[in-house]
């Protein structure tokens, strides 16, 4: 029983550790600019607004309200 529970936990860490690994591949993808660059969170600084601008500024002026 005590190797099948600790079976169990290691199998639950990976799972764990492959969603981790998704979501950053995910983010990553979703940052990339079309520029070769990647989007960084910046703020508006005469609103205040959140916004994601590409980090080749100035080079690049993509931006984007949400990724
Ligand atoms: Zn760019």
């Amino acid at each position: 029983m005590g190797n099948i529970f600790y079976l169990d936990m290691e199998t639950r860490e990976e799972a764990y550790e492959k969603q981790k690994k998704e979501l950053v591949r995910l983010d990553r993808i979703k940052r990339r600019c079309e520029c070769g660059g990647h989007f960084k969170d910046r703020v508006n600084k005469n609103t205040g607004e959140k916004f994601f601008g590409c980090n080749r500024y100035p080079k690049c002026k993509k931006t984007k309200s949400k990724l």
